[in-house]
């Protein structure tokens, strides 16, 4: 089946007219990030994710892990292309450059990960955790934990991992009991459980930072009192060299649906008196620190959505225009016709590729956001910091629930096939399903949205949002008559969000029930409509290129056909679910647990 083609050149677009890339390299932080040296990196990622990573990705889906007491075997292929991924450097490329990192912002980071996911998102589990602690020891990390673990992990060369649930404390990490007792010499010793820890052991590295929240003795209760520490694997010297093994060890690895070479892993803390671990920030302000980590964790598993989404179209496209079935409607061959042919495939074709390029908009947007808020000053940074808060559930959610439909619609242009693993695309399907749980599940993000992001400064940043997006209609409107249905329809959708907001914060006072009861619908819609402004964004950009003259008009005029059929077919539907948001928590309750068993 076909090999995972980078798409570089979208990345580079989306970058350049929704991700504010000139804006970026203009300002100090980014002044090396200008737009021909990111061309030059994602070409050369882009590469080296199809020839390295992507080879490994089914092998690892067909061999799995080993595990045994002693640790846990990843598949040959999957240290082989590791070890490459170290010595090219690809780990450090969004991280600090005052520890080895290449600083670039987390929109080109974001075109990254979404190559290196979609060419194997089980492998890719690794650096992306790694990636989690890196900024939260860059964050929050003393300089002698940086010196000694961060500049070790932006190599590469040790992994990092998160450990936060617990058998009892999955979405409320509040219910914490791992212990940390302060040993008096600036050391504490951990013991107790986490469970599903990905690359919690595994034999690609030297080395594993975990990252674990634990509660200290006569902590206050909930999530006011969990502390985060470093717990290393193997200890570690001054000169970051490596000593004993600490006292933490994988009891067990899951046996899952998807992401079968990515070890989940059950991880034992202090069987033998207990782990050494050092404290990273303040006592009891550990979740502080996660959330300092939490909008670019989120959006990276976001981005799982838009990479598996567009590792399953490729897939589905070439399958289109290799398998025969049926005869063309109005066609006069008498020979069976490629399934592309046929309306029907052609619908599903362009619904995978109008939401992957809607999904790319959103994850570079917001990850641009969160850049502007880190490389601008005052009001600016502030606004931009805002948006990307707002957005962030968003993007996690929406991605990831589009994701799954996106991969399921590319199942199903392969027929039977798609069902026989030997396609590949079920792995795909597999492999994504796990994105709307983890990381905060996508029930948990839409009460974020509602219950936190829609307050921030009191409605006006939503506003703000929608306020972007109608000076967009403007200028569709100023296009001409090519572009109106394109006006009319964002014009709706904005108009629906601006409906359903208004009703979620009003109930929401009234009753925060109410709101909670329709908060998955509502993102539903902010996402739908959200991503229809930025296709509609693109449209008028690759209008603007080919006005000026571009050569690439197969490309251009792809993108804005694709931008029609989004606006014209998946926009309305955000209409659709307007009555889920309005219809209120009372239903849901009118019948009780035991009648919801009765048959
Ligand atoms: C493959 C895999 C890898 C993982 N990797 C890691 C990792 O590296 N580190 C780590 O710490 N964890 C990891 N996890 C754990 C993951 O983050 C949790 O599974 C997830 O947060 C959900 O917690 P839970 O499984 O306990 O589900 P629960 O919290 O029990 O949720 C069950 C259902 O109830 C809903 N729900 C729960 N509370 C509420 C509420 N208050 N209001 C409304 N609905 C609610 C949820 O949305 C969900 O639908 C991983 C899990 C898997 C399967």
């Amino acid at each position: 089946m076909a090999d995972y083609r980078a798409p570089v050149k979208d990345a580079l677009f989306t970058l350049r007219h929704i991700g504010m890339l000139e804006d970026l390299s203009k300002t100090e932080r980014y002044a090396h990030a200008d737009p021909e040296t990111v061309a030059a990196v994602l070409e050369e990622q882009g590469r080296f994710m199809q020839e390295v990573f992507a080879p490994t990705n089914a092998i690892g889906d067909r061999v799995g892990l080993k595990w045994s007491p002693d640790g846990v075997e990843t598949p040959a292929e999957f240290r082989a292309a590791y070890a490459k991924f170290v010595e090219a450097g690809w780990q450090g490329l969004n991280a600090d450059p005052e520890y080895g990192g290449a600083g670039f912002p987390e929109s080109v980071f974001a075109c990254a990960s979404e190559f290196e996911t979609a060419a194997n998102g089980a492998l890719t589990m690794a650096p992306g955790l790694t990636t989690g602690a890196i900024e939260c020891l860059q964050h929050w990390g003393t300089e002698e934990q940086k010196e000694v673990y961060l500049r070790k992990l932006i190599t590469g060369e040790w992994t990092g991992t998160m450990n936060l649930t617990e058998p009892q404390a999955g979405s409320d990490v509040g219910l914490c009991t791992t212990r940390a007792v302060p040993q008096g010499d600036g050391t504490y010793l951990v013991t107790g459980t986490k469970i599903f820890i990905s690359f919690g052991e595994h034999d690609m590295a030297d080395n594993i930072i975990h990252l674990v929240l634990a509660r200290l003795p006569e902590a206050p209760p909930g999530t006011k009192g969990i502390s985060l520490f470093i717990v290393p694997k193997f200890m570690v010297g001054d000169d970051s060299s490596i000593g004993e093994r600490n006292d933490v060890r994988c009891v067990s690895i899951e046996h899952k649906m998807g992401i079968h070479a990515s070890p989940t892993c059950v991880m034992s803390y202090g069987d033998d008196g207990g782990a050494v671990g050092y404290l990273v920030g303040e006592e009891n302000q550990g979740m502080r620190a996660m959330f300092t980590m939490m909008n670019s964790a989120r959006i990276a598993v976001g981005i799982q959505g838009a990479a598996l989404g567009d590792a399953a179209y490729q897939k589905a496209l070439a399958y289109s225009q290799e398998r025969r079935q049926g005869r063309e409607i109005g066609g006069d061959s008498k020979e069976p016709a490629f399934i592309i042919s046929h309306p029907d495939v052609r619908r599903m074709l362009l619904f995978m590729r109008s939401h992957v390029e809607a999904m790319r908009a959103l994850i570079v947007y917001n990850a641009a956001a969160l850049d502007l808020s880190r490389a601008l000053d005052g009001d600016e940074a502030t606004a931009w910091g805002e948006i990307a808060e707002l957005l962030t559930p968003v993007t996690k959610a929406w991605c990831t629930d589009v994701g799954m439909e996106v991969t399921s619609t590319a199942v199903q242009v392969f027929g039977g096939m798609g069902y026989i693993e030997e396609s590949g695309v079920a792995q795909h399907y597999r492999d994504m399903r796990i994105a709307p749980i983890y990381e905060g599940t996508n029930g948990i993000q839409a009460m974020d949205l509602v219950g936190r992001k829609l307050g921030l400064r009191m409605g006006g940043v939503v506003n703000d949002l929608m306020d972007r997006m109608t000076a967009t209609v403007a200028e569709l409107d100023a296009a001409g008559e090519s572009f109106a249905s394109m006006a009319t329809e964002l014009q709706a959708g904005i108009d629906t969000l601006s409906d359903v907001t208004s009703w979620i914060m009003t109930s929401g006072l009234a009753d925060p029930k109410e709101a909670l009861a329709g908060a998955t619908p509502y993102l539903r819609i902010f996402g739908i409509v959200t991503g229809g402004w930025l296709m509609a964004r693109q449209a008028l950009a690759a209008r603007a290129e080919l006005d000026a003259g571009s050569s690439d008009s197969a490309y251009l005029e792809a993108k804005i056909v694709t931008a029609r059929f989004y606006a014209d077919q998946q926009l309305p539907q955000a209409a659709g679910w307007v009555a889920s948001v309005k219809g209120g928590a009372a239903v849901l309750y009118d019948v009780d647990a035991d009648q919801l068993a009765s048959v």
